[in-house]
């Protein structure tokens, strides 16, 4: 055994954290990475910007974004939760600025600048860094954890930090790995599943509007007629369906809908109008383009890409004149502006997926310490826990909590 040495597994968001905690609370670390880079998924992040967390301030209410399983998470965010972490990167120069929907990001140099503090984090504990290097197995003996056979090496430690990531996006090295150590450990693995993920659609007309980004909407799901969900916000339409925030916050319900068959997804391109203001809003638009043709009539109130899905959903023909337009005509295109229909196909999977549902289950894992209750040494910390959050910053927030929390407990067990 190595004394006084704790081995994390995974240079992504939560295991650059634990390491850097783990070598500030004391332990010599060492941090080994399959890939040739660390925080490759983290540099993908918000679009390369990082949504680090949310500036939400009531824990109750960040808590429940996890769902049910979130009461996992109260101990890791009473001892490092989203205040301690905008302190965190603030008191190491990355200033940060909260956006729309209480999005926190950097405010200046997005991902690349969050990654470099969190490298600074490491050199300042003196942290030894195995780059291209797998972690194949590990070794448990007695109750301990003894070490884990790594492609050509072997690391050995006093403690161990899993923090391999989900299955998805696995371009970005995260392949499930973590679920086969935590299972060799005598953990069960709630079956992962792609969550935040796109949807695929039977409907050809996305692609015809692909690259449309469609603000301030709400998006309804149908199963067997009964509304099952709904959220307000920005959605993309793709060469293959629907992605962005509120496509992907409902992916799991939609997807599980889907496979009963009978799930139908609206779109309310106009939520703040009621039928009787929207027909009126029209009115007034058609007045202002009496002479055109009706695709012209709608380009003040529908993005450009939408018109021709619009009309057609109401059966009228682009080139019809506005003042052609009766009463009927006005109903149906009212009707497909606030409810322009769907049908979802399941979800794109993995590949492209934001995060990981299901993991290591977080009965079986201390939330006081990230503890295996299996292996006194054996800590996990990010997404390879059954743990996953909204878009927002809420992914990364509890990688970032249990990072910490796993770092700082295994350095004490560590040090005895
Ligand atoms: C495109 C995209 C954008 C996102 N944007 C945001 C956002 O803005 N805000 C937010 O909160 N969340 C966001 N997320 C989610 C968030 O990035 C993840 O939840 C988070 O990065 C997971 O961190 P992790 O450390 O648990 O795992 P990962 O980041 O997956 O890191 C795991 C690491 O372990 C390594 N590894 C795996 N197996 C082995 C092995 N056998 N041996 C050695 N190393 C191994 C991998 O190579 C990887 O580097 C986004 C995700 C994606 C895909």
């Amino acid at each position: 055994m190595m004394d006084r040495t704790v081995v994390v597994l995974g240079g992504g968001a939560a295991g650059l954290m634990a390491a850097g905690r783990a070598a500030e609370a004391g332990a010599r670390v060492v941090l080994v990475e399959k890939g040739g880079t660390l925080g490759s998924k983290l540099l993908l992040s918000g679009k390369g910007r990082c949504n680090l967390t949310s500036a939400e301030e009531d824990m109750q209410t960040f808590i429940a974004r996890y769902g049910p399983k979130g009461k996992f998470l109260y101990p890791a965010f009473t001892r490092f939760g989203p205040r301690e972490t905008v302190r965190f990167f603030e008191d190491r120069g990355v200033q940060t600025s909260v956006e729309r929907g209480k999005r926190v990001f950097p405010a200046r140099g997005g991902a690349a600048r969050v990654l470099n503090c969190l490298i600074g984090y490491l050199r300042q504990g003196n942290v030894t860094i195995y780059r291209n290097r797998e972690a194949l197995n590990l070794i448990i003996r007695e109750g301990r954890a003894e070490r884990f056979i790594l492609r050509g090496q072997e690391a050995e430690g006093a403690a161990f930090i899993v923090a391999t990531g989900g299955k998805s996006f696995p371009k970005t090295g995260s392949t499930g790995d973590g679920y086969r150590f935590a299972e060799r450990a005598g953990h069960r693995v709630i079956p992962p599943e792609p969550a935040l993920c796109p949807v695929r659609t039977r409907e050809q007309w996305p692609l015809s509007a692909q690259g449309t980004t469609l603000r301030n909407v709400t998006l309804t799901l149908w199963e067997g007629g009964k509304k099952k969900t709904e959220r307000f916000g920005e959605m993309l339409l793709t060469n293959f369906g629907i992605s962005g925030a509120i496509a992907m916050d409902m992916s799991r319900e939609i997807a599980q809908a889907a496979e009963g068959g009978q799930a139908l997804l609206t779109i309310d391109l106009k939520p703040a109008l009621s039928h009787e203001t929207l027909t009126a809003r029209i009115g007034r638009d058609f007045m202002k383009y009496a002479a055109h043709p009706v695709g012209d009539g709608l380009k003040d109130l529908l993005p450009m890409g939408l018109i021709p899905v619009v009309l057609e959903r109401a059966a009228i023909p682009r080139e019809r004149g506005v003042d052609t337009l009766g009463g009927d005509d006005i109903r149906r295109l009212v009707d497909a502006v606030k409810a322009l229909s769907l049908t979802p196909d399941g979800l794109l999977g993995f590949r492209w997926a934001m995060v990981t549902a299901g993991g290591v289950d977080l009965r079986e894992v201390d939330p006081r310490t990230m503890r295996s209750r299996f292996v006194e040494n054996l800590y996990f910390a990010g997404e390879v826990l059954d743990l996953d959050g909204p878009t927002g910053g809420f992914n990364l927030q509890m990688c970032w909590s249990t990072g910490y929390l796993a770092g700082e407990s295994a350095a004490k067990a560590a040090l005895g």
